[in-house]
């Protein structure tokens, strides 16, 4: 039988070749009783032992997520066991007993009308719903005594096809038996889709109705690079998926075919992502988000603690840079300590470095303190420092003059320190305009293409109603980095990116030929952007670079860029 192809939307750029599992948690409830035949003290007991139980489990899994993924993962756990306590929502399950429900009918009426507000929403708060659906249908399997179907003991080579997968199945799944997976629902920034990318499992997504078609047992290819599902695959579609699946990862450091070394390093969030990023290859760090230090806790680290957390990233990339940015909070980065203020437009707000130069000073004070003695430790390695959303002049010589006071102070306390490399993102219009008045002020620039998309288009990141426009290959957000870059020349200024688009290995070639130095991004795709950098030649990726950005679209942008327009058919 000829092979067929179900389109999605790709979230890692890995392929698998594998047999399909579906994966059906069964939530599906026979009618109630009548109220009259419903003991409403026994159902109200068993939704309490049911809610204690469903609290137990979440511990233990976000215990477990934490260690195998990351806290910034295992977060979702708590959120969870927010809403299993939420007052509404118990509410709602009591009153629907009361009214005469079994507790697993007075469950599923209560959260399916919390999921449906949720869902109305859109937005982030949108994707709130999968976590409701995934507390309803842990829930109803508590209450039902149902067996769950074990995602962690699948056969090896299983892809699993779900409706949608929860952070709880997700959380299950075995990588190294698990070939991938693929879902009806679900967008990029889904949190199957971050579990996908932290465990580095060949992903589709968003495949819709269409998925359903595919039986059990069925031979089929994920293609994450081509977005796309292949069912029945030839022997070509599947040589070329494992050829792919057998990543080589280079532990040294990379050159462009014609000898131009690009850096390519890793994104982290917590310690436990150093792993990932040595295991993968890294070159250095690109972007330590030390806000992830400072989450789910009760209070912010102090300063040694701080400290042993920098000089750890520092050890594991001994002989590398590590390029730490100072705290980046507010906006989608919520810490409950901190009292962040309730504003309309949190994206337009008090984030960033706005926070540090105000009510968080004395953190941000802390922060440098165990930085730059971090930095007098390095043996070896390089520890540089950026500051997140910076906006003007003022906020970058503010900043610099703290950097400068704790130096002070640290020499006549006759602590051992040293001022790091220093530069900025640019993750503004404002600092992308500015580009060539920061450039004599700084060590370098980093790109942050999620922040800066979305600033650039007026588009939301994370907002799916908006992805297209936020999308980092709009023409706009090419010129942006390309006037970014273009200031930083003729300065001793080095031009990072790491945002999303640093790691999408489709764009290599655009972003060396735009004159980008290094390039930082989540550990999974370090070893296909390492390769595709080898397979690049500067001089034509100048040309091809020149070739995009003159598109008047994105969609001639995607275009230009998968090449079926290049400038030699044009010539
Ligand atoms: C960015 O905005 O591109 C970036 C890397 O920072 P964050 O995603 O942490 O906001
Ligand atoms: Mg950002």
């Amino acid at each position: 039988m000829a092979e067929r192809t179900l389109s999605g939307v790709g979230v890692t750029p890995l392929s698998g070749v594998g047999t399909v599992v579906w994966y059906r948690p069964d939530a599906d409830l026979a009618d109630p009783p009548a109220a009259e035949d419903v003991d409403a003290t026994t159902e109200l007991a068993r939704f309490d032992d049911a809610r204690t139980e469903a609290e137990a489990e979440l511990k233990t899994e976000r215990a477990r997520t934490a260690e195998r993924v990351g806290e910034e993962e295992a977060a979702v756990f708590d959120a969870h066991v927010q809403f299993l306590n939420d007052p509404q929502i118990t509410e709602g399950v009591t009153d629907a007993i009361e009214d005469g429900l079994p507790a697993e009918h007075a469950v599923e009426q209560t959260f399916s009308g919390f999921v449906e507000q949720f869902e109305n929403m859109g937005g982030r708060m949108g994707e709130r719903a999968d976590d409701l659906r995934d507390i309803r249908d842990r829930l109803l399997r508590l209450l039902s005594d149902g067996e769950r179907v074990d995602l962690s003991s699948l056969p090896k080579g299983s892809v699993v096809l779900a409706e949608r997968l929860t952070p709880s199945d997700t959380a299950q799944l075995d990588p190294t038996r698990v070939a991938g997976f693929v879902t009806v629902t679900g967008g990029r920034t889904s949190h199957a889709a971050i579990f996908a990318r932290s465990l580095a499992l060949p992903a589709v997504v968003g495949v819709g109705e269409g998925l359903q078609s595919v039986d059990d047992g069925t031979e089929v290819v994920v293609d994450g690079e081509g977005d796309r599902l292949v069912v029945e695959p030839d022997e070509e579609t599947k040589t070329a998926a494992a050829a792919e699946a057998d990543v080589h990862v280079r532990s040294g450091d990379v050159e462009t075919a014609d000898g131009v070394g690009i850096e390519v390093a890793a994104n982290v969030g917590t310690l436990a992502d150093l792993e990932s990023a040595v295991d993968r290859g890294a070159d250095g760090i690109g972007l330590f988000r030390t806000e992830f230090l400072f989450l789910d806790r009760e209070s912010p680290p102090d300063e040694d603690e701080q400290y042993e957390a920098y000089v750890e990233a520092l050890e594991s990339f001994y002989h590398d840079r590590v390029v730490v940015r100072t705290l980046d909070v507010g906006g989608d980065k919520p810490v409950p300590y901190l009292d962040l203020p309730d504003e309309e437009n949190p994206f337009l707000g008090e984030r960033g470095i706005r926070r540090s130069l105000g009510p968080d000073s004395a953190l941000f004070e802390t922060q440098i303190r165990a930085l730059l003695r971090a930095a007098g430790s390095a043996d070896g390695t390089r520890l540089s420092v950026m500051l997140p959303l910076v906006a003007t002049l003022d906020e970058l010589f503010d900043a610099r003059e703290t950097f400068v006071s704790v130096s002070d102070d640290l020499e006549s306390e006759g602590v051992a320190h040293e001022m790091p490399e220093f530069g900025i993102m640019i993750e503004t219009p404002a600092a992308a305009f500015m580009a060539d008045r920061f450039a004599p002020h700084v060590d370098f620039f980093s790109i942050g293409t999620n922040d800066l998309a979305q600033y650039v288009m007026a588009a939301e990141r994370g907002n799916e109603r908006v992805s297209d426009l936020g999308d980092y290959r709009q023409p706009a957000v090419l010129r942006a980095i390309d006037a970014t870059v273009s200031a930083a020349e003729g300065h001793d200024c080095w031009v990072g990116m790491c945002g999303e688009m640093a790691g999408d290995p489709a764009l290599t070639e655009l972003l060396v030929g735009l004159g980008i130095d290094e390039l930082s991004m989540s550990p999974v795709t370090i070893p296909q952007v390492k390769e595709a950098v080898t397979k690049t030649d500067t001089e034509s990726a100048e040309a091809f670079a020149a070739h995009v950005l003159d598109a008047d679209t994105k969609d001639e942008v995607v275009r230009r860029l998968a090449d079926d327009d290049s400038p030699a058919q044009e010539n």
